[in-house]
């Protein structure tokens, strides 16, 4: 049977509920549903069993030895990014889990004896295949997939797919799930923005190289800078008089390289009026940044730029008094601060855990396959 791999948790609960005929009264138990909340530690480099357990709080030393022993017997060898997990019920130690990929060493502590049970158990997460009919919302709609998956993708692809506006008819989908909607693997084929992976590894999600796929905005369009002015009011040196300033100035010499901040298209390339020779490139979602008083313009409008790439030369064409770069940030046409917009650091792995990810990445694509061809 197809589907008997991938029941979920809650099929029991439905089953019984439909069983349940009519004039038959379901009795609930009076006491409210006990309150289950967790603490976590993953496992750093040069970490061992004892001090990723020592790092939990509200577990009793005694226990966490015990735990600390066990883990040593069963499991034996620690990995970076392993997640040790302890799980409370109305505050009271409930169990002890070391979590690895899709699999979990449980230690439940029992009252009064010394003495724990063990059990392993392997996670059975989700996978899901989905084709672009009309937009993805529909397609996971239609699909019964839950929102908080569409909206997790979203986020985590947030620098590489616009799925509001690039999503196409036959694009598809292919996303690994644990039943909380947290996203494992996930593949975007797309007619106009091509292939997008991307895969948890130890918290963050990367590509196939190992960059990471969260890549927000440089943190500046010059490689090395000054700023001269910031965004807000200022006494303008040309025009002799306060106006509005609403992007920042970058002092550089003259052909240093202006750089585009994110991946997007040039929507214009030329002389727009004070700020000289100019290039707009929209991104996506909703930002536009605009690169003003360059020397030299090397992009076309209509060209695709990746982050990083070398559009123009800083000058002074336009209003300007001396070799700068005026740089601008609009969100939904909306002039924003460039020097407030969240930042995340591009990052990519560290070499010494490059081949603890490709580990990571082949039990994800085992795991889907599985899902994919399930043995009887
Ligand atoms: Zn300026």
């Amino acid at each position: 049977m197809k589907w008997a791999k991938s029941v979920p948790y809650y099929l029991p609960i439905i089953l019984i509920l439909a069983g349940c005929r009519s004039d038959e009264e379901v009795v609930l138990p009076d006491n409210p549903a006990p309150k289950v909340s967790k603490r976590e530690v993953v496992a750093e480099r040069g970490d061992v069993f004892a001090s990723v357990v020592g790092r939990l709080t509200g577990v009793p030393d005694s226990v966490k030895g015990r735990f600390v022993r066990l883990l040593a017997d069963s499991v034996r060898i620690l990995r970076v990014g392993d997640t040790v997990r302890a799980v409370y019920r109305n505050d009271s130690l409930m169990r002890l889990e070391l979590r690895r990929r899709s699999m979990v060493w449980e230690y439940v502590p029992s009252k009064g004896m010394f003495r724990g049970h063990r059990k392993f158990r392997a996670l059975t997460p989700n996978y899901a295949e989905v084709e672009v009919k009309s937009t993805l919302w529909d397609a996971f709609m239609e699909r019964g997939l839950p929102p908080i998956l569409l909206v997790n993708l979203v986020n985590i692809f947030a620098w590489e797919v616009d799925f509001a506006t690039e999503t196409q008819k036959g694009d598809s989908l292919k996303v690994l799930y644990a039943p909380d909607g947290t996203v494992y693997y996930a593949e975007y084929i797309g007619k106009s923005v091509g292939r997008h992976v991307a895969a948890r590894f130890m918290g963050s999600y990367y590509d196939e190289e190992g960059n990471s796929v969260r890549r927000a905005f440089l943190r500046s369009p010059l490689r090395s800078y000054r700023i001269t002015s910031g965004f807000g009011v200022r006494f303008h040196p040309i025009l002799r008089r306060w106006r509005p300033h609403h992007g920042v100035d970058y002092a550089a010499p003259y052909g240093t390289p202006v750089r585009s901040v994110a991946n997007g298209t040039v929507i214009f390339a030329g002389w727009r009026r004070g700020y000289g020779k100019t290039v707009v490139v929209r991104h996506n979602n909703g930002y536009t940044t605009l690169y003003g008083h360059l020397s030299r313009i090397y992009v076309k409008r209509g060209q695709y730029v990746e982050q990083g790439q070398s559009i123009g030369a800083v000058g002074s064409t336009g209003l300007s008094t001396g070799p700068h770069l005026h740089y601008e940030v609009r969100h939904y046409g909306k002039r924003i601060n460039p020097l407030l917009i969240k930042s995340e650091p591009e990052k990519p792995l560290p070499e010494d855990l490059r081949d603890e990810f490709q580990a990571v990445l082949r039990e994800y694509r085992r795991l889907m396959e599985a899902r994919r061809n399930p043995i009887i």
